[in-house]
Formats: C-alpha cells, structure tokens, sequence
C-alpha cells in the first residue's frame, strides 16, 4: 500500500528534505513536536520495524549513522536529542513505512505518555 513517505520519495508531494541518498531520505516532520523533528526513512517500502529481516542489517546501520550525521548538522549533538521508532497501534505509528524520528532542540521528558 501507497504511503504518504512514498510520495515524498517519489517526489510527488513536496518535503523539506534536509538530506538524501540512494538508500535514505530525511526531511522535517510537517507537525513537529520540538524545534527540530526529521524523520529518517529507508526509500524501501518496509511497513513497520516488525518487517525488518536480516537483509535489512546494512540498511539499519545505515539509517542510525545518517541520523547520527544529522544530528550533528542541526547542531543537536552537545545538548542531546531523542531517537524513535513507533511501531504498530500502541507504539504510535500512523505512517506504515518505517521511519525513525529526530527530536530535538527542547528538553524531552520521560517516560513518553
Ligand atoms: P508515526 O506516528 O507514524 O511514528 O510518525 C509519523 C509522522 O509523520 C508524524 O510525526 C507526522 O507528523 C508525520 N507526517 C505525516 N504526514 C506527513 C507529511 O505529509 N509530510 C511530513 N513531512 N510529515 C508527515
């Protein structure tokens, strides 16, 4: 099924993409809960983290050294931030293409509600 992520990879809808490769898309998260929210997604159509398998290893590593890379560009790195991958209903997923989020700029609470 066509997801939203798809589209924006696909460039049909617009994004402020803040970086991208042959494998891996980042832009910012159109309703962001904290100054600075990204999203990282793999351009492969992998619904939930559920549906990661062992082809997927180098992609992973991939995705944590862009957000990683981000991180520091969005100048997040001293201060800290907050990675997350919600997965399924009562993990908070809305968009069924992995994404991992960025959040930073504020200081985060926990544990999340
Ligand atoms: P989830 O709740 O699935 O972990 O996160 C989905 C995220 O995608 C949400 O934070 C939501 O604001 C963001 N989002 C949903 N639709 C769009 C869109 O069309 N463009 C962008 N940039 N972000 C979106």
């Amino acid at each position: 099924m066509t997801t939203i992520f798809k589209k924006i990879i696909n460039k049909e809808i617009p994004a402020t993409i803040v970086y991208e490769d042959d494998d891996v898309i980042a832009f910012k998260d159109i309703n962001p809960a904290a100054p600075t929210h990204l999203l990282i997604i793999p351009k492969a159509e992998i619904p939930t983290f559920n549906d990661i398998e062992e082809e997927h290893q180098m992609l992973l590593g991939r995705l944590l050294l862009v957000a990683k890379n981000i991180a520091a560009e969005q100048n997040l790195s001293k201060n800290g931030y907050r990675l997350v991958i919600n997965c399924n209903e009562d993990g908070g997923q809305t968009v069924y293409h992995l994404h991992m989020h960025i959040i930073g700029g504020r200081k985060l609470s926990w544990p999340p509600g």
